[in-house]
Order: structure tokens, then C-alpha cells, then sequence
């Protein structure tokens, strides 16, 4: 305990007025996740406003054997960022590093610190006429830090990828304390490993991202937004094969919602869309920078798409009003899922041919567990990315819902398995699916893993139990590490 002490007391003064929140201070945000669903006690909150800072809090807390805990907008799933329940863990918030540092138009990219709220970071690249294309519902308070840390994707993967491929340098603290910084906004760099990817999605196990080099687009300038309601998910498929050939590389989102879906997101208000109803629905954005005629190009697909019977419904946006309104109606589904409570939520991917094999498959063995048990799929489906989501029944006490989920949770798992998918498309692992996720490794990619981590962080210092089952062994301080 004084050991404690005396660290916290040591920061205080390293950190500055504002740098550690422990005590009478309102820690809820950074002890609740942004699901509520995970709820932690953190010994303090340390709040770094520089490089120099995160280094100096990872050499004390390695010295005095503290383990810590990256987080960033605390919107991640998996209770990656929330402080274990034992009050040992000294969350490292990035918040208050969050400048851009630059940005350069001609070389399409930017460097922003790792605390810089995503919306923030889009804004900054749109007031310089670019485009930073990660969009994800949580973009108002997800950091930077926290989407390289996960290797977030969104609304947009299928034009520009995930995060691994919108980041061209790094700048990380490792757990002894070391920088490794390489913030060149090179396209291409044919030197050595790429070591910046390591930590792309290590979910804060191997380092604290402090900033990046970011790659940025054109800011498209057109942009056609339609919402089709189509005959089965397996026309959603066709007409997303068709869109790829057809639109190429135009289409910068094909998201798909069900009937049951829609159907709940109206459940707070909102009209139909269409009379009557369709099995499942679309949103595809098309969008340029380029001087082509986007209108025509979207208009004479859907005409052919309807002409073959893959549409049976659609509306093309006639202004920005009307696209956010089709958006919308994808954000009151999210919105109803959260007045639902405690539920399973997955993020699963599978080829995307086999999207619809999948998803029967799936329904039967959650339905074989208990009948009243409700699906409700969605998501990227360009990148056969389905968020598959299940309420229990009605009026089940608490401990039995969360039986109830946990049993769903495998046998959706077993139905990825069976059809070659992954088990996490987006969220990644944090501590949350560690089981499912050991369980599926194999034994190579298990020991250089575990080699990774403990050469980086042998004392397993820096979140601890994430990705893996790694005990703090304060006895191997990572200070003394060989780095
Ligand atoms: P946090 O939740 O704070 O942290 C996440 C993980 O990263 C933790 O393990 C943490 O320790 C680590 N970490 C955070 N910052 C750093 C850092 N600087 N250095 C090292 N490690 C760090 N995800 C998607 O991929 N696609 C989506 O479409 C998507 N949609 C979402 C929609 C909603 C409404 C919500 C709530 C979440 C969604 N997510 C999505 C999940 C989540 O938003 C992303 O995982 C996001 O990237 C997390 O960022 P964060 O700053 O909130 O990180
Ligand atoms: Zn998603």
C-alpha cells in the first residue's frame, strides 16, 4: 500500500495539476464501459498530456510493479479498457493528448496524437478538403488510439479498408519504458518487418500508442445514398456482387438490415419505408471525388437490378436530409437493442457467399437452446461482417439470461467454425472472448504470440488478461527488460 502511495504521489508530481484523478474525483466513465455491461475499480486514473509522460508513468508503474491499463473513449466491447474489479489497475487515459499535429495535402496524411476523438480527426482532414474514412457509430468518442489499438472497421472497410490500412507510422511506448517512433508518412517502406502492424489491434497488450501517421483521401464530393428492400438475404448477396462489378470501386457502403430489424427500429417512431415490407434491406452509398456522373452510374444499376428481380423496392436520396434519414433508421435499430439490456452481441464474419447458409444455420441451434431466444442480425455486409445479436426471453431472471447467452454465444460460435469464419470481425478480444478466442489458436500462432508478449512485457504489466491468460508477474519488472 505505501508502495502505492508513494508511486501515486510521484505522478501527481510528474503528471501536473490534472495528470492523476484518484480519491473524491468522479472516476464512473473510466470504470464503466460505454455498454454499461462492464464495470470496473480502478486504483486512479492517469491522465499523460505528452509522449514524455506515458513513457515516465510506464517506467514508475514497472518499478513499483502497478500494473495499467491503456483506454481511450471507452467504447470498445470486449472489456478491454475497463480496470479489472480488483481496484489494481491504473488506467492510462490518452484524453488529453489530442492535437493534430500536422497535416500535409500533398501528401494525402496527417499526424494526430492517439487521445484524438475520431469525429475530430475527420474534421480536421475535412476542413483541409480530405478525408479520413473510418466511420463507426462510436466515432464521437472513440480516440484514435483506441481504433489503432483494435483495428476498428465501420461503415467504409470495403473502399478503404481497416485501420491496419490507414495507418503509415506509429509512434508507441513500449512496457519498459522505450519509444518506438516511426511517424514518416511513407507509402511505401520495403525495409525490415513492418513493426508498426504489431500493435495494430494488440488491444494495449504490447505498447501505448501515443500518435500516428494517418493516410487521408480525397473528400468525395458526391455521394448517392439509396435504401432498397429486397426478396431474401441471399438477393442481398447477388446485388452486392453485382454492385462490385457494376459500381466498382464507387460503393463506399452496402450495410443490410433484416425485416425484424427494421421493424424494431421503428418501434420508436418512423415510417416504413416501404408498402408493403421486404425481407431484408440495403443501404448502399456510392460515392467520388472524381468527375463522373455518380447519378447516372447508381440510377442504370438499380434499374438492371430491379429489372432482374434482386430489388424489389428502392429510394435514392434526394438530399442530404433524406440519406440521413435512411441512416438513421440503422441507428434506432442500435438504439433499440440498447433499451433491450443485457444481450449477446457478436461480431462475427464469414465468406460472404456463405452469409446466408450462416445465418439459418445459426437461428436453428439458437432456437434448438430455448425458442423465446430473438435474433437480430445486421452489419457490413460487404465485408461479410454480420453483427448477430441475441435478446433472451422476456421476464428470465438475470443469472439465467446470462447462462442462456453464454450457451448462445458457443453454438453461434460452433455455426462460424463449421462455415470458416471468424469469431471477431471488429471488436476484437479484450478480456470478454479470451476463451473462444485460445481455444481457436493453434499451437504455432499460440507460443509466438505469448513469445511477442512476454519478450515486449515480460511481467505482463500492461493489460494484463487481455488477448490471453497472462498473470502480473511484478518479479519480472519489464524495466529491466531487453526491450
Ligand atoms: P477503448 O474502448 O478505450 O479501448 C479499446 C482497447 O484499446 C482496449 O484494449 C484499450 O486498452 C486499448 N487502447 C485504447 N487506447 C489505446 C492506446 N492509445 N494505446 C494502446 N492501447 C489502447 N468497432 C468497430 O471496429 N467497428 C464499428 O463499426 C464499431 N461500431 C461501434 C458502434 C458503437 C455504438 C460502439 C459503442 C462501439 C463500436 N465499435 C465498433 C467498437 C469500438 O468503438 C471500437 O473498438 C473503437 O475502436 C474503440 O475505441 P476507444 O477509443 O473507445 O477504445
Ligand atoms: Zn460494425
Amino acid at each position: 500500500m505505501a508502495r502505492t502511495a508513494e508511486l501515486l504521489d510521484g505522478l501527481r508530481h510528474a503528471l501536473g495539476p490534472g495528470g492523476v484523478l484518484d480519491g473524491d474525483s468522479d472516476l464512473a466513465r473510466y470504470a464503466r464501459d460505454w455498454s454499461g455491461d462492464h464495470v470496473g475499480a480502478p486504483l486512479a486514473v492517469l491522465r499523460p498530456s505528452s509522449t514524455e509522460a506515458v513513457r515516465e508513468i510506464v517506467r514508475r508503474c514497472a518499478g513499483a510493479g502497478v500494473p495499467l491499463v491503456p483506454q481511450g473513449g471507452h467504447t470498445g466491447l470486449v472489456a478491454g479498457a475497463t480496470p479489472s474489479e480488483d481496484g489494481r489497475e491504473l488506467v492510462v487515459s490518452l484524453e488529453r493528448m489530442n492535437r493534430i499535429r500536422r497535416i500535409d495535402a500533398l501528401d494525402f496524411s496527417m499526424v494526430a496524437e492517439a487521445g484524438c476523438i475520431l469525429a475530430d480527426v475527420k474534421a480536421a482532414a475535412a476542413e483541409e478538403e480530405l478525408f479520413f474514412p473510418l466511420t463507426l457509430g462510436a466515432q464521437g468518442s472513440c480516440q484514435i488510439g483506441g481504433n489503432i489499438a483494435t483495428n476498428a472497421g465501420g461503415l467504409n472497410v470495403l473502399r478503404y479498408g481497416m485501420t491496419r490500412e490507414l495507418v503509415l507510422g506509429l509512434e508507441v511506448v513500449l512496457p519498459n519504458g522505450d519509444l518506438l517512433e516511426d511517424l514518416r508518412s511513407l507509402r511505401k517502406n520495403n525495409t525490415g518487418y513492418d513493426l508498426k502492424q504489431l500493435f495494430i489491434g494488440s488491444e494495449g497488450t504490447l505498447g501505448i500508442v501515443t500518435a500516428a501517421a494517418l493516410r487521408l483521401f480525397p473528400r468525395p464530393t458526391r455521394r448517392e445514398t439509396v435504401l432498397l428492400g429486397c426478396p431474401s438475404l441471399g438477393d442481398v448477396i447477388r446485388l452486392f456482387g453485382r454492385a462490385r462489378r457494376e459500381l466498382g470501386d464507387l460503393v463506399s457502403a452496402f450495410e443490410l438490415m433484416t425485416r425484424a430489424g427494421v421493424a424494431a427500429a421503428l418501434e420508436g417512431g418512423g415510417q416504413e419505408p416501404f408498402t408493403p415490407p421486404t425481407p431484408a434491406y440495403v443501404i448502399l452509398e456510392a460515392s467520388t471525388s472524381a468527375r463522373v456522373d455518380l447519378r447516372a452510374a447508381v440510377e442504370g444499376f438499380l434499374a438492371d437490378a430491379m429489372a432482374a428481380g434482386l430489388v424489389e423496392n428502392g429510394a435514392m436520396a434526394e438530399s442530404e436530409a433524406q440519406a440521413a434519414s435512411f441512416w438513421r433508421l440503422r441507428e434506432a435499430l442500435i438504439e433499440w437493442q440498447v433499451r433491450q439490456g443485457r444481450h449477446l452481441r457478436s461480431d462475427v464474419a464469414l465468406p460472404i457467399s456463405l452469409l446466408p447458409a450462416f445465418l439459418a444455420a445459426a437461428e436453428t441451434a439458437v432456437r434448438s437452446l430455448d425458442p423465446g431466444l430473438v435474433l437480430h442480425a445486421f452489419g457490413h455486409v460487404g465485408d461479410g461482417n454480420l453483427h448477430l445479436n441475441v435478446m433472451p426471453p422476456a421476464g428470465l431472471a438475470d443469472a439465467a439470461a446470462e447462462a442462456l447467452l453464454a450457451r448462445c454465444e458457443e453454438v453461434v460460435f460452433d455455426q462460424v467454425d463449421a462455415f470458416g469464419g471468424t469469431i471477431s470481425a471488429e471488436h476484437g478480444i479484450g478480456r470478454k472472448k479470451r476463451r473462444p478466442f485460445e481455444a481457436r489458436l493453434s499451437p504455432p500462432a499460440r507460443a509466438l504470440s505469448l513469445a511477442l508478449r512476454a519478450h515486449l512485457d515480460p511481467a505482463a504489466m500492461m493489460s494484463p488478461g487481455r488477448l490471453f491468460d497472462t498473470p502480473v508477474r511484478p518479479g519480472l519488472a519489464a524495466g529491466e527488460a531487453g526491450g
